[in-house]
């Protein structure tokens, strides 16, 4: 079976996991520390906090961007769940931007047409969340001007990203927006089995992260509201969560980050044979942006639907019959039947619908090998 996405475990990473198990610290240990530094030193962000998934992150980040009843979210229909859920946590609402046909990323020129709408009604949104789909990055210099003439937020969704360049500087370096996620499941670029981590460059949004991520207490002399009472004393200044990822994770983490650009070369090797071996065949392959340099966590093509072809889905049941394990990243979230009960319909979003109409992920992992590849190939020759 070939999976479109998994993960890459080497030795390295099990003696790394099993040293914490021998040591006196499973959750609240040094390699928490250590793998956030070491994801500050490759993005060049000033703060960073492990958490136990990217959706947690990203539920944190809204918090502590005072995200509330009241407050809008806006992001693209064409990713995971998690995306938009974020808001609702809040008790915030939740509304969508069209993606842009080459990228299938948020579309800077829909959401600033967008925003000229909700002006007029008095519903700008408070936070904008792009997620850079695939790993290839938003048009983020076009979104962070919008956000100073709107006064929005920006939160990257870059669970996807880690690794990935927009304009030469690392994705989650922080410089057009407030506070990037990463998401380290294990199909993702690099994976501590669940895991996620917030980055910020704000001191201000940073304490109330640390915060937010582990019960809102603090051991902080500076944050308490009264005098410590003995070395036993903390306090409680905010609500926050256990949203804490465990040593265990991390020291998966801190040793898998040391891979991170040889897994980003590999996976532009893989697209490189791909654009290569499909090149004769009617699809559309990842079209990249030139600012761009993608993380590649997905190879999605768009199948050419019209001339009485093999549909979508019998393209997909070929596939998977050959035990190649095909995905489609993602049924637009307006379509899901809770944001449907929310008033959202089929024709809201019809970029995101006709993207949803025609694209496959296939298999894209740094251990792909290059039979497997040929295989994948063929098997798509076949149906096509
Ligand atoms: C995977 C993913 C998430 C959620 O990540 P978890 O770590 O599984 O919580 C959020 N957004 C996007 C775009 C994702 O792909």
């Amino acid at each position: 079976m070939i999976r479109y996405g998994q993960q890459d475990i080497t030795q390295d990473d099990i003696d790394a996991v099993v040293e914490v198990l021998k040591s006196s610290n499973l959750t609240q240990g040094p390699n928490i520390p250590l793998f956030e530094e070491s994801v500050l030193a490759h993005t060049g962000a000033k703060h960073a906090f492990a958490v136990n998934s990217a959706t947690s992150g990203l539920h944190i980040a809204c918090l502590a961007l005072e995200l509330g009843p009241g407050d809008w979210l806006w992001t693209t229909p064409n990713t995971f769940v998690a995306s938009a859920n974020c808001a609702l946590y809040c008790g915030a609402q939740v509304d969508f931007v069209d993606i842009d046909p080459r990228t299938y990323n948020l579309c800077p020129q829909k959401l600033e047409e967008k925003l000229i709408e909700a002006k007029k009604e008095g519903r700008l949104p408070k936070i904008v969340v792009p997620v850079h789909l695939t790993g290839q990055p938003c048009d983020m210099e076009a979104i962070h001007k919008l956000s100073k003439t709107y006064g929005f937020r920006i939160i990257e969704d870059a669970s996807h990203a880690i690794g990935g360049k927009y304009k030469g500087e690392p994705i989650g370096n922080g410089r057009f927006s407030d506070i990037t996620v990463f998401s380290f499941h294990p199909v993702k670029i690099i994976t501590t089995a669940e895991g996620g981590m917030v980055l910020t460059n704000s001191d201000t949004l940073a304490t109330r992260l640390g915060l937010l991520r582990s019960h809102g207490i603090t051991r902080d002399p500076e944050l308490m509201t009264k005098p410590m009472e003995g070395p036993w004393y903390y306090q409680q200044v905010a609500l926050g969560y256990n949203y804490r990822m465990t040593d265990l994770q991390s020291a998966l983490g801190v040793s898998q980050m040391t891979r991170l650009n040889q897994y980003i070369e590999r996976r532009h090797a893989i697209v490189a044979r791909y654009a290569d071996l499909f090149s004769d065949l009617p699809l559309t392959l990842p079209w990249q942006h030139p600012d761009s340099h993608s993380a590649f966590h997905l190879y999605v093509i768009r199948l050419q639907l019209d001339n009485g072809r093999s549909t979508h889905l019998e393209v997909f049941n070929h596939l998977r019959a050959k035990e190649i394990m095909v995905n489609l990243h993602y049924i637009p979230v307006h379509l899901q039947p809770y944001y449907q009960d929310k008033g959202f319909k089929e024709g809201d979003f019809p970029e995101a619908e006709r993207y949803y109409e025609e694209a496959i992920s296939i298999p894209m992992h740094p251990s792909l090998t290059e039979d497997e590849q040929d295989y994948v190939v063929e098997a798509l020759r076949e149906v096509l």
